[in-house]
């Protein structure tokens, strides 16, 4: 069976500031499913290092006040094509992230605030019914698949 995820979450360094989020748990599921990467953001078009972005209302905008909406939404819909193709229904997704958070995002501000919510490639995911799980929910995802 095969599972979408952050591929940040695998060790790819394709975060905002270079680096990844490498995590053991979601990497050892590999022994056993066949793990497909995407990072929204990349694929959107945006480059590695870049400035840190957050939603706000319905835009996403980056730390210098520059509107990146288009590359979110091109991002989201080129993971969505992916998932749609390979026929995956799940999905792990890096919290927090404007792109994968599943429960959690930044508010816009720069400030370290949290708020709940989703980030723009995981709420078009869910919309289109692939079920997402952020790195602290592997429990929950294997209990859904047993
Ligand atoms: S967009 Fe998602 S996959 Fe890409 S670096 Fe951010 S959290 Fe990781």
């Amino acid at each position: 069976m095969k599972i979408l995820v952050s591929a940040c979450l695998l060790g790819e360094n394709l975060k905002y500031n270079g680096k990844n989020n490498f995590n053991e748990v979601v990497a050892k599921l590999a022994e056993s499913f066949e793990l497909v990467p995407i990072c929204p953001e990349v694929l959107g078009g945006l480059t590695i290092p870049r400035l840190p972005s957050e939603i706000n209302e319905d835009r996403v905008v980056n730390s210098a006040e520059v509107d990146v909406t288009y590359e979110f939404l091109k991002g989201a819909n080129l993971a969505l094509e992916k998932a749609l193709k390979e026929n995956i229904k799940y999905a792990i997704l890096k919290e927090k992230s404007p792109s994968c958070g599943v429960h959690k995002i930044y508010d816009g501000t720069f400030s370290g605030t949290l708020i709940k919510g989703q980030g723009i490639a995981c709420s078009l995911l869910e919309k289109k019914g692939i079920k997402c799980y952020n790195e602290n929910e592997i429990d929950k995802l294997l209990e859904e698949l047993n």
